[in-house]
């Protein structure tokens, strides 16, 4: 494949991304494909799935899982819904994420992705390393299946996250680098970020957000594609930089209002595409 093909974040059921019925209108030849609904994770959907992905050209490049009760209303929320962070639903979300592998397997996918959630700062910290070994039991099960699994980023700053990448240990450990969280979350400068973990950084987001004016505390901003602080030059420069060379992949979080996704993922595939030009020639 070339380098930076361009993609978008899609969802079969109602969700996060663009609707599975739109993606040939868009014309990309990749996408990120947030997990169906539990009763389609079986190798009958996945199967019927990959055969369209196949008849639209396209190539699933990450199956992100997502779980119900989680809640990104603000911060504070965040961190006590999302991921495998909170321990009482950590078996239950385990047990899904191993599914998710399972589809993605079907799927002919080589990569599952998630928000881990937010992880403590401090490896002694109370219930770091039961968060640690979770991690390595679902690293474990993506590797026998061939599969990397990809740490979004955003809760964690860089030197946390490479911090919790060691601590686990597992080679399969990689990242889903997305700027706009960085500043979303208020944990650090995307660019100094992405150059600080870059070598772990296997896929990415192209998303654009404006910082809080209480960073870490208040959400920022999701704005559309190079209207925000992530300064989309640079970041694709400096994705030249560490060697990346896979999958831009848009995502654009306003489900809610689809005429305008679309619009604005539109615009976002100009803008990309005239970057890439004028950055790889
Ligand atoms: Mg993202």
């Amino acid at each position: 494949m070339d380098t930076w093909p361009i993609g978008v974040f899609a969802s079969v059921d109602a969700g996060l991304g663009v609707a599975w019925d739109v993606i040939a209108e868009l014309r990309v030849p990749t996408i990120q494909l947030h997990a169906p609904s539990p009763e389609k994770r079986n190798q009958e959907s996945a199967e019927a799935f990959r055969a369209q992905l196949n008849d639209m050209g396209v190539q699933c490049s990450a199956v992100f899982g997502g779980f119900d009760g989680e809640s990104y209303a603000d911060i504070p929320t965040v961190v006590r819904t999302v991921g495998l962070v909170p321990a009482d639903t950590r078996q239950a979300r385990l047990a899904e994420m191993l599914e998710i592998s399972n589809f993605a397997k079907w799927l002919g996918c080589d990569t599952v992705a998630l928000h881990l959630g937010f992880i403590p700062h401090d490896p002694q910290a109370e219930g770091y390393s039961d968060i640690v070994d979770v991690t390595r039991q679902l690293c474990d099960h993506c590797a026998n299946h061939g599969q990397f699994l990809h740490l979004e980023t955003g809760q964690e700053t860089a030197e946390g996250l490479l911090e919790f990448i060691k601590q686990v240990d597992r080679e399969n450990l990689k990242i889903n680098f997305d700027p706009a969280n960085m500043i979303l979350y208020g944990t650090g400068e995307p660019i100094e970020a992405l150059q600080a973990v870059g070598k772990h950084v296997r896929s990415i987001h192209c998303k654009d957000g404006t910082w809080s004016d209480k960073p870490g505390d208040t959400w920022g901003a999701e704005v559309p594609l190079g209207k925000g602080d992530v300064g989309m030059e640079n970041y694709l420069r400096t994705l030249q930089e560490i060697g990346y060379e896979g999958p831009l992949t848009i995502e654009r979080e306003i489900p809610q209002d689809p005429e305008r996704q679309m619009a604005e993922i539109g615009q976002a595939i100009e803008l990309l595409t005239a970057l890439r030009a004028k950055i790889l020639g």
